[in-house]
């Protein structure tokens, strides 16, 4: 269970970050919120930043290097980057894991991604442990081959745990000083059902060494990054505070309500972020300003949780949480996966 005894910061790019850290996804050219605003405003020091985006605009490709992403972005604090992973699991990339790995490296991000093989998990064990021996090599070639960057082991492994177990082993093995579990977004369900998202993290803590910090690749809900804290995670990344605005939900630690037809809810949740306090329901109908409120939302959950563990309180505030979501979600599953998690372990 919950180890509330492990280190409340990391160090990384030679700056200590307390923990559990969020570093919101910032894509250049979004429309509703600059980078140095969310510094200012929400006191953001570390982003996520997908360098493939970069890496495939010609003239940045060229650029970059020489500039540095940092004085690029204007942005001082921690840079992690992501690979194309993703896109590559799309479609097919003409990228090498070497040279998108050199390519982070030189324009001098902190901490630097593999292109890992992402595995859904409809992958039957074959497939997944293919996808898991590619993966492993090419982080072994990453490790080989940077300098100055952290690189991030990359767990995949699909739905399957021994498969993810290996890869934990494996990567403890070859010394990665930061550890990311992949491919799990898909479980990431709308019924809230935690069960194997929380095995995978408490596995990974148990496996790793308590110094290497355990990065939740895409998690954003603020109902939910409380309940991976309490498994071992202590790094989250996601432009989810977007998208959901984007679609119309209105982040809350109990869940996201759809802005259009919570406004009761909402009131009574009495939001107290500044974008709240001052527009009132005017937030529902604004997605500049419903982004603000879900960012903000995301930032205040995580430095609550920070504050719980540090006081031994965590679980005793998750109990809350669960109330008050099953209330307001009677059909979700949060509540039963969660205990029914804690009754296996
Ligand atoms: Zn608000």
């Amino acid at each position: 269970m919950a180890d509330e005894a492990r280190s409340p910061s990391i160090s990384l790019g030679g700056l200590s970050f307390p923990t559990p850290l969020f570093l919101p996804v910032f894509e250049p050219g979004n429309p509703y919120l600059r980078l140095d605003e969310m510094q200012e405003d929400f006191g953001v020091r570390a982003v996520m930043v997908n360098a493939y985006f970069l890496y495939r605009q010609r003239e940045l490709r060229r650029l970059l290097p020489e500039r540095g992403i940092k004085d690029y972005l204007g942005f001082d604090g921690l840079v992690v980057t992501d690979s194309g992973a993703f896109q590559a699991f799309r479609r097919r990339l003409y990228l090498s894991n070497k040279r998108i790995i050199r390519f982070q490296e030189d324009i001098g991000a902190d901490v630097i991604s593999p292109l890992d093989v992402v595995t859904p998990p409809g992958d039957d064990i074959a497939t997944a442990e293919g996808k898991l021996r590619v993966t492993l090599k090419r982080i072994e070639e990453g490790l080989a081959l940077v300098e100055r960057s952290i690189l991030i082991g990359v767990q995949q492994g699909g739905r399957f745990l021994e498969l993810r177990k290996r890869a934990l082993e494996r990567l403890a093995e070859l010394g990665a000083s930061y550890v990311a579990l992949g491919g799990l977004v898909p479980f990431f369900t709308r019924n809230h059902h935690l069960s194997f998202v929380a095995h995978a993290a408490t596995q990974a803590r148990r496996v790793l060494p308590q110094q290497v910090p355990i990065h939740l690749y895409g998690a954003g809900d603020p109902l939910e990054l409380p309940f991976y804290v309490a498994r071992g995670c202590d790094v989250f990344d996601s432009s989810s505070f977007l998208h959901y605005a984007e679609r119309g939900f209105y982040m809350t630690p109990y869940g996201a309500l759809p802005a259009a037809d919570s406004a009761d809810v909402v009131a009574s949740y009495a939001c107290p972020c500044p974008y709240c306090e001052e527009h009132g329901e005017g937030v529902l109908r604004d997605t500049g300003l419903l982004c603000r409120h879900n960012l903000w939302t995301v930032m205040a959950t995580v430095e609550r949780v920070r504050a719980l563990l540090g006081e031994g309180a965590l679980l005793e505030h998750l109990d809350g949480v669960v109330r008050v979501h099953q209330e307001w979600f009677p059909g979700s599953l949060l509540g039963t996966s969660w205990r029914a998690d804690e009754r296996q372990e």
